[in-house]
């Protein structure tokens, strides 16, 4: 069948690192591909016995179309309870509820990208936005990033040198791929530079409860004077992604862009979810829900740092993430991470290979790891097996560069 389809769709592909991570499905494989919360911590008699409350009292309302905007109860919790300090005093009004921060994503480059306009980007970047915005044929910028995060000056060369450029995509907190989080003197600093260039700052912060070590940071968005800044929040990692709940947080002008759009693509996010959410907010409290997937998704960092300190090869270096789900793995410049992964899978263990979270420039050596949907016993056990293929490649590695240098 021959069909006439979008240009758009040239840049819309089946990755065949999907397709390999299909394979992953198989119960004998230890994944750490996923990016998945861990489903046992899923509160699951409270949301039972909220959802049928919430059929029984308030049916007509719940199983009816509601405003495109929200419903009004969930996106004042969200205002007052997630969305946390900060300079400018949130208000319910600015919050629009979407199909997960997915959702929101792909309204950011509906509303922002004509094709060919540049966006810039962390190096690397969360998959599932180079995806959403590939959509509207973008030329991804990358930027470069320390322990701190994105590089100010890099940022500001580039700001200079494409002034044209429609937003900063930035993932502050626990980055996923990267697990890097932005300091606080570089968001005020992102924030700064967003006033003074009128750039759009697009600050999608789905792990900035999950953190590990003292209090969650600042977000980007708490030091913008300028309104610049349009904040991506969602209930996936720190309640349950089934729901399919997030929301924007942005100034009025921005914001009725946003809605717009909404009502041309779903009208309205589920009003049922968006109730049991808004009940169960009301009755039990996420905070300490929170801090159970804190200490759980701690411990299992620390045993994937621990084993991997204790088996990996010297010459493999790895961030060490202070929250969120991932760390972020970098071997020798020779190795391809890719070919690697098909190895592994025949020892039963996955990752994602690294080149899937570079817009533009392919960086082959990397691989993400997760540490949050598995036991403890499996992560060590997973991450013995990695060693032992990692540590043939950067032998192979290390002996054909013995040999190059020979010659
Ligand atoms: N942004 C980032 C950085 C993510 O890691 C994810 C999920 N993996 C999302 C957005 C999308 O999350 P959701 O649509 O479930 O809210």
């Amino acid at each position: 069948m021959k069909l006439k389809l979008a240009e758009r769709m040239e840049n819309i592909k089946a990755s065949e690192i999907r397709e390999l991570l299909k394979l992953t499905e198989d119960p004998s494989i230890i994944s750490f591909a996923g990016g998945l919360p861990s489903p046992e911590l899923f509160p699951i008699e409270e949301i039972s016995k909220i959802a049928s409350e919430t059929v029984l009292t308030e049916g007509k309302a719940a199983l009816q179309y509601s405003t495109t905007e929200g419903y009004h109860l969930l996106r004042e919790k969200i205002a007052k309870e997630r969305i946390k300090g900060g300079f400018l005093k949130p208000e319910a009004s600015k919050i629009l509820i979407t199909n997960g921060s997915q959702q929101a994503l792909d309204f950011t480059g509906k509303l922002f990208i004509s094709p060919g306009d540049i966006i810039f980007c962390e190096s690397p970047t969360y998959l599932g936005a180079i995806n959403a915005f590939n959509a509207y044929n973008p030329r991804f910028i990358e930027l470069p990033m320390d322990d701190e995060g994105i590089i100010i000056e890099e940022f500001i060369a580039a700001i200079k040198k494409y002034p044209n450029a429609k937003f900063l995509y930035t993932i502050p907190d626990y980055q996923n791929p990267s697990g890097i989080t932005l300091s606080i003197e570089r968001r005020k600093e992102i924030a700064r530079l967003s006033e003074f260039y009128e750039l759009p700052i697009i600050e999608d912060s789905p792990y900035s409860e999950l953190t590990f070590e003292g209090d969650m940071l600042p977000s980007i968005k708490s030091f913008d004077e300028g309104g610049y800044v349009i904040q991506l929040g969602s209930f996936s990692k720190t309640f349950c992604p089934g729901f399919r709940i997030g929301w924007i947080f942005a100034e009025d002008d921005i914001l009725q862009k946003y809605i717009l759009i909404k009502q041309g693509a779903d009208l309205q996010s589920g009003t049922l979810d968006q109730r049991i959410i808004a009940n169960y907010l009301k009755d039990y409290s996420l905070e300490k829900h929170i801090l159970k997937l804190r200490e759980t998704y701690r411990i299992r960092r620390d045993v994937m740092l621990d084993t991997m300190d204790t088996y990996f090869p010297k010459t493999v270096k790895y961030t060490h993430s202070k929250g969120g789900l991932f760390t972020w793995v970098e071997l020798p410049s020779h190795i391809d991470t890719k070919v690697l992964l098909e190895e592994a899978l025949q020892y039963k263990v996955a990752f994602v290979p690294g080149s899937s979270f570079f817009p533009t420039e392919k960086k082959n050596n990397f691989m993400r790891l997760n540490y949050s949907s598995m036991s403890e016993e499996k992560i060590r056990d997973g991450i013995i097996r990695l060693s032992q293929i990692i540590s043939k490649y950067c032998e192979a590695a290390h002996t054909q560069e013995k040999k190059l240098i020979k010659v």
